[in-house]
């Protein structure tokens, strides 16, 4: 972020009107960039590369998902074939269903799977966890994906002709 920052105040710093300068400038930006993905890239294997273990849903988040009891009429907005997305048995009118923050309903087998996993078996939403790591792991996930899909903006912006043709300009 703060070499991204410098080599963009060093851009404007040197800004010229001349597109001949703004082409140098972006190049050296280009290059600064590209010196530091060195240190971005095995930051992002780093993170991705090891297999993490996935904690359960948080206990708590879990005991406070609403419960739905299955009757006829959802039964029958859901097709009579609706089973279970967990073991897969057919359901039935009186099951106790829960409701996932991503408005999925799942049968009783959801609490020992929330036992052990914290998403939703049928779309793979996530659930909080009680895993402070975790969580701050996924919230430094989130950052670096965002980075990432900064750093590949500016790749097209730089790589980008003051023309706007692509023979100019290209790596
Ligand atoms: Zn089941
Ligand atoms: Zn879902």
């Amino acid at each position: 972020m703060t070499a991204f920052a410098s080599a963009a105040n060093a851009e404007s710093s040197q800004g010229s009107a001349t597109n001949v300068n703004t082409i140098e400038n972006a190049a050296n930006v280009l290059e600064q960039l590209i010196s530091h993905l060195d240190t971005v890239i095995p930051e992002i294997l780093e993170n991705e590369g090891g297999v993490r273990r996935v904690p359960p849903a948080s206990k708590e988040v879990v005991a406070k998902l609403p419960v739905i009891t299955l009757t006829e009429e959802i039964l029958a907005k859901l097709g009579s074939d609706a089973e279970c997305a967990i073991c897969k048995e057919n359901l039935a009118a009186g099951d106790n269903m829960q409701e996932l923050p991503c408005k999925h309903i799942s049968s009783p087998c959801l609490k020992p799977w929330l036992d052990e996993h914290n998403s939703c078996p049928i779309c793979r939403y996530e659930l909080q966890t009680d895993d402070h790591d975790y969580e701050s792991w996924k919230e430094r996930e989130k950052g670096l994906k965002k980075r990432e899909k900064v750093l590949k903006m500016l790749f097209v912006v730089v790589n980008t002709c003051m023309c706007n043709c692509v023979d100019h300009w290209s790596y």
